[in-house]
């Protein structure tokens, strides 16, 4: 079987090495995308602190360690009559069973503010750090936009920096976070949610819940509704958007709507992984368990003995805190968590930021990254 996976990224990576590991040489796996490299992006948050560098992989060097192909190229359409995709470049691919694991595109959300999208906007959070040892800045706000459903990087950059404050002494500068969230990480009800309210309050960060930041300008962040919070500088993160691909049904953002096997409303040979179907919570994790649905869905149809499970998403996520990692964990039902279980020991294996059952090992084993929380805290 002939299997085509549009994307480099975290749910087409899993795919790819579950498929493997699934389905032997039973499938011929390629990959089709526009970098030549993957970016292990959650570490990025760590990288302005000088306490952790994103990993950057060759996607060439992934794929043949796997038996699999790689090719450089943007899928455009999908003629699911003929099985073919099209590229940007007027490049024709065929398939017998496709995967869309191609993300999603960062939005600016609050005009005015840092949005922090990963690597590119390193340097300007560095250059923010510079600002507040010089008392350039005094206050900063991280605020969370509307609609955002895996916050957890905007905290893990407001304890980042709640950390550098402390250890270049800085007393003077204020850091708060504005959310519309009941409370902080509120998607992970109860003891996870409460774990990081209690990191904020011991760094002093003050918390306005329920609130949501709009837009910020003149040294105010405007909130919806009505009133406003001072503020020398914002930091955010981007709101999300699917990517238009002709000849698949998607929402009014582009989003690909799937069943719990992952296989794409009204085509039957094409799948979607990740951040670009319509579940809600955009996260790594999740889209990698998204990617393990398929590809047992996927091997099953080209005869390997596998039973597929529906996607059953659990919540697993690692805070940096500038001390001791947290690990939290929830089940997911109705996109909320529920019965959270927050530890300063793993509480999966390989305890990597992206808790992905066939990539962690994977890229542990094969390509280096082993992680460590010593290493990164
Ligand atoms: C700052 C930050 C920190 C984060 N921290 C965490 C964390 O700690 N834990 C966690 O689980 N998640 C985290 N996330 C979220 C996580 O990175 C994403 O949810 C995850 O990468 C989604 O995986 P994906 O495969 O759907 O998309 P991506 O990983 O974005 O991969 C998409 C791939 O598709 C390719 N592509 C794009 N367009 C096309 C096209 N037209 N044709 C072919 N290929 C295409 C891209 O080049 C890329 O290779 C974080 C995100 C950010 C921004």
């Amino acid at each position: 079987m002939n299997v085509l996976i549009a994307g480099g990224g975290v749910a087409a990576l899993e795919a790819m090495v579950a498929l493997r590991s699934l389905a032997g040489d039973r499938v011929d796996v390629g990959l089709l995308a526009p970098d030549s490299d993957f970016f292990y992006r959650p570490l990025s948050v760590a990288e302005p602190f000088g306490a952790g560098q994103a990993h950057r992989f060759d996607l060439r060097s992934l794929a043949q360690g796997c038996g699999a192909w790689h090719a450089l190229g943007s899928l455009v359409a999908v003629d699911g009559g003929r099985r073919s995709v099209r590229t940007s470049q007027g490049a024709t691919f065929g398939y017998d069973v496709l995967l869309l694991a191609v993300g999603a595109r960062p939005r600016e959300a609050i005009p005015g503010a840092l949005t922090f999208r990963g690597q590119l906007d390193v340097p300007a959070l560095r250059a923010l750090l510079r600002d507040l040892d010089e008392g350039l800045v005094q206050r900063v706000v991280f605020a969370l936009p509307g609609g955002v459903t895996w916050p957890l990087p905007l905290y893990e950059l407001a304890l980042l920096t709640a950390d550098h404050l402390a250890r270049t002494g800085n007393t003077l500068a204020e850091l708060a976070v504005v959310t519309p969230e009941e409370a902080p990480l509120g998607i992970l009800d109860g003891e996870a949610s409460e774990a990081v309210a209690d990191e904020l309050d011991r760094r002093g960060i003050e918390l306005a819940t329920g609130a949501y930041p709009a837009s910020f300008e003149g040294g105010e962040l405007r909130l919806v509704p009505g009133t406003s919070i001072p503020a020398d500088r914002v930091v955010s993160l981007p709101r999300l958007r699917g990517v238009p691909i002709a000849g698949v049904p998607q929402d009014g953002d582009f989003f690909v709507p799937t069943d719990a096997t992952g296989l794409v409303s009204g085509l039957a040979d094409v799948y979607a992984a990740g951040d670009i179907t319509t579940f809600s919570i955009k996260q790594g994790g999740l889209a990698a368990q998204q990617a393990d649905a398929v590809a047992e869905a996927i091997a099953a149809r080209a005869g390997a003995p596998v039973t597929p499970r529906p996607f059953d998403p659990v919540l697993r996520g690692l805070l940096l805190t500038g001390s001791l990692p947290l690990y939290v964990r929830a089940e997911l039902s109705g996109g909320r968590g529920e019965s959270s279980t927050v530890a300063s020991d793993a509480l999966w294996w390989p305890p990597g930021k992206i808790a992905a059952r066939h990539l962690a090992p994977y890229l542990a084993r094969y390509a280096g990254l082993a992680y460590s929380p010593a290493a990164v805290s």
